[in-house]
């Protein structure tokens, strides 16, 4: 799921210009139902009826527009998973009416109490562990409204008639008898919309029929054969326009992206965005592995919610933009394939879907707009310092969804871990996370992921998902080096890092990447920073000019160099090898001054002759390199000199020496 808050934002500018004070009115009012909304979680008793295994869901719903109202016939078939079973609830608002249970044909025993939104059913006769039953539900009622809006009648934007679901994440009871929890997925499940024929009705999986009922209205038969969770199950009804294009996964086989779009939306714009999924499908199928629903299809049904709403196979859409179109259509692999086990996991959906906008912008548009896309979604994961990523407390369907931690800061945990494993092992976490046994077409919590990451990467990874899933914020680093010869053309580069105080976790362990630069090239080191404070020694080849942080900005934070690098002044004369030797025709010449000194450096040919004086100069204390090209000389022997005089008087050293190098053309 994803809130669409650029076009939120611009369609509060034009209702304030258009509507003025009484938008506002109607705005506080809106706001005032839905604070009443949340309040109603706090009732729903989380996580649904543990002593029954749902297996089938069919919701054969009769919807009318004129009145506002729904009658509906909800099959559950379940096992029991209790050695006595003889009563059992289903979550089911207070708004719906249930006018009968039956189970084999006959009616049985039901209480559906005024003020608990759960519906008690006893079984005739006890069941034993594993008995299977099957039980029908007839109920009525206008359904109400709760989180982002679980059921709703609305309108297209030429005023016809809307009716739309976004169950998410407490709101399937709202609509339909259920067990509200995503940890208990059904095997599959039917739904049948009967509505007027000016309108159509889209849900899960595959169409079977169209009914005309032969009274002005028809039914939508719509079949899912996977697994699923309570959330997942859509409705769309509309007058919609149907668009459908094809991915074609095996060189004669191909799947319909079938869209249904409101009429008066289905503009070029629109139809070029729809036209670019079946690429979206084959990227993430390349990352992830195949399509989940191969068997079925995918598609995209207008809604009247800003934003997205990844309903399994049929995401419901309220904004044509590029990454919500990609947001949605990667939870059908992490949220509808592999679902989080309960809402304090909603990362692994969320982080996961948000992480796969970038990289459909890198696959599509390359390395670059990757980075940019992560940075801005850094920028986004700072807003809070306050929650984790982790939900703890999933009363608050506000904090479930907070974007800062859920979505972006998710994400860039994600990032991290690329950074960490580095690409090949990552996309191997993802893909087996994907495809385990244990969680495909099921669920899974964040130690489920956890494990499948160090299982796959061989590396303890505990501290890092522990800092950055459950602890709050990012580090603020304080970094300084310098550095000094370490002989044989090397020289030691001396790196201390330091994080300011913080509270949970108190500072956070990650290797951190340095880039640095030197005369013979760049070179990417990684320290392993465990402690609030901490040096490293390293050793390069050539002289360092540049030290760059954490180079491919992997990590979530704040960095400040401290300090200008310096060189530590050498302690004595030296003159290097030049490299490379031979050479053809540039070579490097190294050599470091202890003080202040009158420097000499010439080469000469094996008559002794100078035949080209490189330095002569005053040069100040530190460590020096020069280049010299052969190109106007014949191949042979040679011989460089540093000649060096203190320039203080008094105390002051001298220092000469010459060695040979060779020309070969
Ligand atoms: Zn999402």
């Amino acid at each position: 799921m994803k809130k669409c808050y650029i076009i939120i934002w611009l369609f509060f500018l034009s209702c304030h210009v258009l509507f003025g004070q009484n938008f506002y009115n109607d705005l506080i009012k809106s706001e005032k139902q839905k604070a009443q909304n949340l309040r109603k979680i706090s009732e729903v008793q989380y996580p649904g009826d543990s002593t029954i295994d749902v297996t089938y869901y069919k919701l054969d719903l009769n919807i009318t527009y004129t009145p506002q109202y729904l009658n509906g016939i909800v099959t559950v078939n379940f096992k029991s998973v209790s050695n006595s079973l003889t009563t059992f609830f289903l979550d089911l608002q207070n708004s719906m009416s249930v006018d009968s249970v039956t189970m084999n044909g006959s009616a049985i025993s039901f209480f559906h109490p005024l003020n608990i939104p759960k519906l008690y059913i006893t079984l005739p006769s006890p069941f034993v562990y594993g008995q299977a039953g099957s039980i029908i539900v007839y109920y009525e009622g206008v359904p109400g409204s709760s989180g982002f809006g679980s059921f709703e009648f609305g309108t297209d934007k030429s005023g016809g008639q809307t009716i739309y679901t976004l169950s998410e994440p407490y709101g399937a009871s709202d609509w339909w008898p259920c067990k509200d929890t995503p940890a208990d997925k059904a095997d599959s499940s039917d739904v049948w919309i009967t509505v007027t024929n000016n309108l159509t009705g889209v849900s899960n999986g595959l169409l079977q029929q169209v009914v005309d009922n032969g009274n002005g209205t028809h039914t939508f038969e719509w079949k899912n054969s996977y697994p699923i969770a309570q959330y997942l199950i859509s409705l769309a009804i509309a007058n919609y326009a149907r668009y459908t294009t094809y991915f074609k996964f095996a060189p004669a086989d191909s799947m319909p992206i079938t869209n249904y779009i409101y009429k008066t939306d289905s503009t070029q714009n629109t139809i070029s965005l729809l036209n670019e999924v079946a690429t979206m499908i084959g990227i993430y199928s390349k990352h992830y592995g195949p399509y989940p629903f191969l068997k079925e299809k995918y598609g995209n049904a207008e809604f009247g919610w800003s934003g997205g709403m990844e309903h399994q196979t049929i995401t419901s859409l309220g904004g044509f933009y590029e990454t919500l179109i990609a947001h949605e259509l990667s939870h059908q692999w992490f949220g509808d394939k592999v679902t989080c086990k309960t809402w304090h996991d909603i990362w692994l959906n969320e982080g996961f879907a948000t992480f796969s906008e970038a990289l459909f912008y890198e696959d599509q548009y390359g390395k670059q707009a990757y980075d940019s896309y992560i940075t801005n979604l850094m920028a986004a994961a700072k807003v809070d310092k306050k929650n984790s990523v982790y939900v703890d407390d999933i009363s608050s369907v506000s904090r479930i969804f907070n974007y800062a931690t859920t979505y972006a800061k998710a994400s860039i945990v994600l990032h991290m871990l690329r950074g960490i494993v580095g690409d090949s092992i990552f996309f191997n976490v993802l893909r087996s996370y994907n495809s385990d046994p244990k969680f495909a077409y099921g669920v899974a919590t964040t130690s489920d992921f956890i494990s499948v990451a160090e299982n796959i990467s061989g590396r303890n990874l505990d501290y890092f998902f522990n800092e950055w899933l459950h602890g709050y914020g990012y580090p603020f680093y304080q970094y300084s080096w310098n550095y000094t010869y370490a002989g044989s053309g090397n020289y030691e580069v001396s790196f201390t890092i330091s994080q300011t105080p913080r509270t949970n976790p108190s500072f956070f362990i990650m290797p951190v990447q340095l880039k640095i630069s030197t005369d013979a090239g760049d070179t990417i080191l990684t320290v392993f920073n465990n402690l609030s404070s901490q040096s490293f020694n390293l050793i390069v080849k050539g002289m360092p000019t540049e030290l760059v942080f954490d180079p491919n900005n992997f990590i979530l934070k704040e960095a400040m160099l401290s300090g200008q690098p310096q060189e530590i002044i050498p302690t004595e004369y030296t003159l290097d090898q030049n490299y490379p030797n031979p050479f053809n025709p540039l070579t490097i010449i190294h050599y470091r001054l202890p003080q202040i000194s009158n420097v000499k450096l010439y080469i000469t040919d094996v008559t002794g002759r100078i035949i080209k004086t490189l330095v002569n100069e005053e040069q100040i204390s530190g460590s020096y390199y020069v280049h010299f090209n052969g190109h106007a000389y014949p191949s042979g022997v040679y011989f460089f000199t540093l000649q060096a005089n203190s320039s203080s008087s008094g105390s002051g050293q001298s220092f000469m020496q010459t060695k040979k190098m060779v020309l070969l053309k």
